[in-house]
């Protein structure tokens, strides 16, 4: 059970007390107070964890300083999507919205390697347009000799040139907490000249130590990769541990999956689940077509099967799309073969646009569809 607090009520509020009162009464709940201090208004919800199947919900709402009350079912109590739920969706961050309505786009660096490589592609996306960027400073590496990022050295470095450049949201995977602090203290040390959502990825999906230490904070948003070989379930299970812990900042990402069944590509392609996530959860739901397909390969036509994984992901609804891009792919130290050319980046957007206009008018369709079967006939448009 979820309570939403009035705006403006906060843990010295007589209201939150009396609240606070009553709930001690009730041997068998323990609450969770989450608060978020916004500059305008502080949100306050308590997080009822126990047996709340004997609390009255109308009693609850009945107590002064109660907005209202939802029942969550035992499934991904916060993240979750619950009936009557109408708690909002999604967030912004550093000036960028992310929500499941609309579509951010995430084209960078797998991982930083040189100073003119980061500027290269940081130029290109300013004269495209570009706000957001995404940049490996550390990687885990199934080899361990293989490159490992270039890890703190290079933060000053790259957040300058972020800033420089204009960029608002860079995604860095992390995968200790040190990673966290060093992130702050560098940008602390540069004085913000851009924003970092941090990464978990698919090989710590299921590290629930980095996830609670990663959901205490909420400075920081989350781009949370589904684990490559558990079901969507277990995943959604641990991107509630973020959630619990605090920080509901999250966007899931599928990436696909490991299993030799989607061979030649590096991963068998998961973007139909897209809906699914949409549905079960509240969360904006990214695809990184680039560890999906894990090639330049491209079809008769001469699309690439990246470009065609990404239109399959926007097509169905996604939110944001990550992609690996390189100035030179061919000395890229993580997964050049993969990566597309700076040049090929206009073309890229093109062909999200193309994928997400016609999932614009997909959503039309439905709408039209739902409506006549609610309300008689449709009026279709002419040309539709
Ligand atoms: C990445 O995005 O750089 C990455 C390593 O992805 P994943 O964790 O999905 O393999
Ligand atoms: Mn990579």
């Amino acid at each position: 059970m979820i309570i939403i607090m009035q705006s403006g009520i906060d843990q010295s509020s007589p209201e939150f007390g009396q609240l606070m009162d009553y709930l001690g009464s009730k041997p068998t709940i323990r609450p969770r107070v989450h608060e978020e201090v916004g500059t305008l208004q502080t949100l306050m919800e308590i997080y009822l964890i126990g047996n709340t199947a004997a609390l009255e919900k109308s009693e609850i709402e009945g107590l002064p300083g109660v907005e209202r009350v939802v029942r969550v079912s035992e499934e991904y109590r916060i993240i979750g999507r619950h009936k009557d739920d109408s708690r909002p969706i999604g967030f912004e961050y550093n000036g960028v919205r992310f929500d499941q309505h609309n579509l951010n786009i995430f084209a960078g660096l797998c991982a930083v390697d040189t100073r003119e490589h980061v500027e290269q592609m940081l130029r290109a996306l300013k004269e495209n347009g570009q706000l957001c960027t995404r940049m490996g400073a550390y990687k885990p590496r199934t080899n361990p000799y293989a490159f490992q990022g270039h890890g703190a050295s290079c933060l000053p470095w790259v957040f300058e040139l972020a800033g420089k450049f204009g960029v608002k949201v860079i995604a860095m995977e992390v995968a200790h907490d040190s990673h966290l602090d060093e992130i702050r203290g560098a940008l602390e040390q540069t004085g913000q000249p851009t924003g970092v959502m941090l990464q978990i990825g698919t090989r710590n999906t299921q590290n629930f130590e980095l996830l609670k230490i990663v959901g205490r904070q909420t400075d920081f948003p989350v781009l949370f990769k589904r684990g490559f070989g558990i079901t969507l379930e277990e995943s959604l299970n641990a991107a509630e541990y973020l959630a619990s812990e605090g920080n509901h900042k999250i966007v899931f990402a599928l990436r696909g999956m490991k299993t030799n069944l989607g061979d030649p590509h590096r991963n068998f392609v998961d973007f139909a689940q897209v809906p699914v996530v949409k549905r079960l959860t509240r969360l904006p739901v990214c695809v990184d077509p680039s560890h999906a397909i894990g090639s330049r390969e491209r079809d008769p036509d001469g699309i690439l099967d990246v470009m065609h994984a990404t239109a399959q992901g926007i097509i169905a609804g996604a939110n944001m799309i990550l992609a690996d891009f390189h100035p030179e792919p061919q000395t890229a130290l993580v997964d050049g073969p993969q990566a597309l050319l700076l040049e090929e980046l206009p073309y890229f957007l093109e062909d999200v646009a193309i994928a997400r206009e016609a999932y614009e008018r997909r959503k039309s369709l439905a709408h039209e569809l739902r409506s006549s079967q609610q309300l008689g006939p449709p009026h279709r448009s002419a040309g539709v």
